[in-house]
């Protein structure tokens, strides 16, 4: 495993925890955000001296990781948030802001949600949003269930 990867894969763990604090998500962020800022200009200007094999699987890792760190919006799509990093990402990608992701709607009819999580329901495998995935995920009881009491 590459450093980059090391380091992709611990933020995506940092950023997917419940429990991470927000100082955590930030320092975990402003990482991404230099890894993004790095590859977004290693891409632009070594170009011309790589191979196409080697540009397309630079390009592949650029969308890789601004599928995992641009911010989600109804859609659904993805967003830059203004962080200068992504939109240099965006921009190398030829992407606009926001970049609609059908690919990643939430599978519920009417629903134009990023899917979170997948999930095996008895009509077989689905990828959901948060709200149409709680209660088979996570249980009704573990979610709000102190409130209603036992
Ligand atoms: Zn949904």
């Amino acid at each position: 495993m590459t450093l980059k990867e090391r380091a992709l894969e611990s933020a995506a763990q940092v950023v997917s925890r419940k429990r991470a604090s927000n100082r955590e998500r930030a320092f975990t962020r402003d990482i991404a955000a230099a890894l993004l800022h790095f590859h977004a200009e290693k891409l632009r200007d070594a170009a011309e001296d790589l191979s196409k094999t080697e540009v397309e699987r630079l390009r592949e890792a650029l969308v890789d990781m601004v599928n995992q760190f641009a911010y989600p919006t109804r859609g659904p799509k993805i967003s830059t948030g203004g962080l200068s990093a992504l939109e240099d990402a965006f921009e190398v990608l030829g992407w606009e802001d926001p970049h609609p992701t059908p690919e990643r709607k939430c599978d519920e009819p009417g629903c134009d949600e990023h899917s979170t999580c997948g999930w095996p329901s008895p009509g077989g495998y689905r990828r959901t949003c948060f709200e149409h995935g709680k209660d088979e995920i996570w249980g009704a009881s573990s979610l709000g269930g102190a409130e209603k009491g036992k």
